[in-house]
């Protein structure tokens, strides 16, 4: 991408309502754009980023049995009043049609999605079944907070399944529970700062397990075991005071973000909607149910939490919107753009900043915009046959020749 051809721009304006790294730093590089609060826009960049994270997402879903569906975001008030959450769900927005037929907008999709798949269920060898969607969901939040991190509308994957009975969907959660962590690090969270955190686990089982990251933004607060590398949420706690692994009772308080939280949900939806299935014997029984939910747009404001510094974003490989950030420096376009080519014909995603400016503008945006790798090219570089290679998450240069570049990239992003 010619960055002559972005059709944003950054900003030098920290914008008034940034509370923290990513409210700041997304909408000043032009990655969202604010709508009102807790409401945000995705543009070029910041769309890559999501992209990519929710493709990560997928495709570990998909290797756990998960089938990609979509489900609509209007959902009709009956299904709602079926399961007794139209009145008791805090944040659903609720709104009229015409004819004065009523609807909630998509805050979680149980309602649909089990009376959907309920349609396929008749016996026992139709299970499990596990199905998927990555989707907007509305969510009227009292307090819309900390940029992408708490939004109105925000993305998530959620991913179902149902089973014959209990012990199949306990097998399954737990393969759930350990492929999770797998997915955070995959998506660039390190298993240190990366907790399993025992929540309140609704009627069927007493916790259910949160994903929380460690960070001072964070509205979580949470009890770590150093022991066990678990934590136990704050909300809890009151029943659970010490490690539910190893009663470790020397427990510390920490912040943490909720990237992903999953449930056991046996059978209270399926109750609900009185969706059965013949077993062997063809005696019908309800089928027990499991949700399990991950954040995209919060990890994404999670990982500038994590990976910033006073200049900007600094994007972890996998994620980032671009691999390479070209950068010319005076009258050099043949050979930058000669460069641009190169690379991208080589299949490497390369922003290049071919526009006019200073330098120290130039650079400082690349700063901001924190792709991994920039290579600054100008007179002086081409002078020795070379580029200035800068990562992002270093403070040296060095010069590379421009004949070895497109290696030395590649090399790089095995890493
Ligand atoms: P929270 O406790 O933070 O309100 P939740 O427990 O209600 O979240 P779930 O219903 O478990 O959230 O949703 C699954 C995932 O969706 C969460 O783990 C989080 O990553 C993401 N998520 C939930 N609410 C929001 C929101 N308002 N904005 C952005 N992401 C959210
Ligand atoms: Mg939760």
């Amino acid at each position: 991408m010619k960055y002559s051809e972005l059709f944003t721009r950054t900003s030098k304006n920290i914008p008034a309502e940034a509370d923290s790294a990513n409210a700041r730093f997304l909408v000043q590089g032009g990655f969202v754009h604010r709508e009102t609060a807790g409401v945000y826009s995705y543009l070029p960049l910041g769309l890559r980023v999501l992209r990519k994270i929710e493709q990560i997402i997928r495709v570990e879903v998909e290797m756990m049995g998960g089938q990609e569906i979509l489900m609509p975001v209007l959902s009709p008030k009956e299904n709602w009043v079926t399961t007794n959450r139209w009145d008791t769900f805090d944040v659903l927005f609720r709104l009229t049609g015409v004819q004065g037929k009523e609807y909630a907008l998509g805050a979680t999709h149980e309602e649909i999605v089990t009376p959907l798949v309920g349609d396929y269920i008749f016996s026992y060898k139709d299970l499990p079944i596990k199905v998927f969607q990555i989707q907007n969901k509305m969510r009227n939040e009292l307090r819309a907070k900390s940029g992408i991190l708490r939004g109105r509308e925000f993305s998530m994957k959620d991913l179902y399944s149902f089973h014959a009975n209990q012990e199949d969907l306990d097998v399954y959660y737990d393969f759930v529970k350990k492929s999770y962590l797998k997915i955070f690090k995959k998506l660039g969270f390190d298993s240190n700062i990366t907790y399993i955190t025992y929540a309140s686990g609704g009627a069927f089982s007493k916790f259910s397990h949160e994903y929380q990251v460690l960070s001072d933004v964070g509205e979580d607060q949470i009890y770590v075991c150093e022991k066990c590398h678990v934590a136990v949420n704050h909300e809890i706690l009151d029943e659970q005071k010490t490690c539910p692994e190893c009663n470790n009772s020397n427990l510390v308080s920490k912040k943490g973000i909720e990237v992903g939280n999953i449930f056991k949900l046996g059978t209270k939806f399926s109750d609900a909607f009185g969706i059965k299935y013949a077993d062997k014997d063809g005696v019908l029984k309800p089928v027990v149910m499991g949700c399990y939910g991950i954040g995209p747009s919060r990890i994404m404001g999670t990982l500038v939490e994590i990976f910033n510094d006073e200049k900007g974003i600094i994007w972890p490989k996998s994620i980032a919107p671009y691999q390479v950030h070209i950068v010319s420096i005076g009258d050099v376009a043949k050979d930058a753009d000669k460069l641009y080519e190169k690379l991208m014909s080589e299949g490497i995603e390369v922003l290049y900043n071919d526009r006019d400016g200073r330098a120290g503008a130039k650079l400082n945006d690349a700063d901001l915009i924190g792709i991994p790798l920039r290579l600054v090219i100008s007179s002086r570089t081409l002078e020795k046959g070379s580029v200035e290679w800068k990562e992002r998450s270093n403070n040296d240069a060095e010069e590379v020749k421009l004949d070895n570049v497109v290696e030395l990239v590649k090399k790089y992003y095995l890493k």
